[in-house]
């Protein structure tokens, strides 16, 4: 069974290290994109699936209600979904949404947290105040909620070691059941991008990053949170299945714009244009996309990179059923390089990451997929 995404675009704000497909909330427009949506979902093919997954743009700008609305047309389309999660702007969580979300059969909340120091929280444009994060996660826990995740971000302009160590601490205080903890990246094109040309200094070099990173996994492996992909730390029974599925390399079915689907070996993604999606949706007609089919040994290829984000690693007799491949013996060169050099290792017939590995995880991936 797929995982389904479903993208709503509209922040408040613009944060000026992102680089997702987002834009300003206007409410004409965010009300033609709804209703694009809804007749994308009334023309999808019925199935069941595995997972609901509601990301942004910031999918909590729209009221509740519109979101229960959204999660009714989802589940007739798509059934049978164990889990279904919601990320949320803390800023913009009003009295009895957490209710609503729940009543509407959410399972899951993601709370975009990223820093709990005002002067990181100011950097990445952000809004919420430090404290109103532990009411959520209160309110949260009486509305019976399965799993809370908060975000929290790494390498921020500005941060420290000491800072970086105190927004761990007040998130595993919280005892949330998961915990992302993402390196900031600096998309060409941003605001933070053109900063960065202007004022290297103000940026972490490798060095620092990786001691940020490093100060992650030994707080939150002390607090319980076991690291089960680069980014992701969850109490045992709390890893997010729809990520899961990403990385498992299973179908997932994205809906609304710029919004990515894997079905059968080809992978889609829907135009960014918010325009050309919503005029397509509405008017009933295909939405523009760019679709590629992976196969042979590039299909593997992003297999194996998706599986090396786990901390299982790739699965030798797995991959040797799914894909009737010899992986160490088809990426030879490749595994004994990076294994040579400390980043990749053979534990229980599989090949994975090491903690030096996961740092360099983009690299070591890359020469995965593009080895021939
Ligand atoms: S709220 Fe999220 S999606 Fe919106 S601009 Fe900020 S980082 Fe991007």
């Amino acid at each position: 069974m797929p995982g389904i995404y479903v993208h709503l675009p509209f922040c408040p704000y613009l944060c000026p290290y992102c680089d997702f497909a987002k834009w300003p909330l206007r409410a004409s427009a965010a009300r033609e994109y709804l209703q694009a949506l809804h007749a994308e979902i009334e023309r999808s093919a019925e199935q069941s699936a595995a997972t609901i997954y509601l990301g942004g743009g910031t999918p909590n700008a729209y009221p509740a209600d519109c979101i229960a609305d959204l999660l009714q047309r989802l589940t007739r389309r798509f059934p049978g979904a164990r889990e279904v999660s919601i990320e949320l702007n803390p800023e913009l969580v009003r009295a009895g949404d957490l209710q609503r979300y729940r009543a509407a059969g959410v399972t899951r909340l993601s709370v975009g947290v990223q820093s709990f120091e005002p002067d990181e929280i100011s950097v990445l444009g952000r809004r919420h105040a430090p404290q109103d994060i532990a009411p959520i996660v209160a309110a949260a826990r009486d509305c019976g909620f399965e799993s809370l995740s908060l975000d929290l971000i790494f390498a921020v302009p500005g941060q420290t070691p000491t800072s970086w160590k105190r927004s761990v601490a007040q998130a595993t205080q919280l005892e949330v059941d998961h915990i992302s903890a993402y390196g900031l990246t600096v998309e060409e094109g941003t605001p933070y991008a053109a900063w960065r040309a202007r004022e290297p200094a103000a940026f972490c070099d490798d060095a620092r990053e990786a001691e940020l990173y490093g100060i992650a996994i030994d707080a939150l492996a002390a607090a319980g949170y076991r690291q089960y992909e680069i980014s992701n730390f969850a109490r045992p029974g709390h890893e997010c299945r729809h990520n899961l599925n990403y990385w498992a390399n299973g179908e997932y079915i994205g809906l609304g714009v710029g919004a990515a689907s894997y079905r059968s070996g080809e992978r889609s993604v829907h135009t960014r244009s918010l325009r050309e999606y919503t005029a397509a949706a509405l008017a009933g007609g295909t939405i523009p996309q760019q679709a590629e089919r992976l196969e042979g040994l590039r299909r593997v290829g992003e297999a194996v990179m998706l599986a090396l984000r786990t901390s299982q690693g790739v699965h030798l007799e797995d991959f040797k059923n799914r894909y009737d491949i010899d992986v160490i013996e088809k990426y030879a060169p490749v595994i004994s390089a990076f294994t040579s050099t400390g980043l990749l290792e053979q534990v229980n017939g599989a090949v994975r990451l090491t903690a030096q590995g996961r740092f360099l995880a983009n690299e070591v991936c890359g020469a995965f997929v593009t080895f021939e």
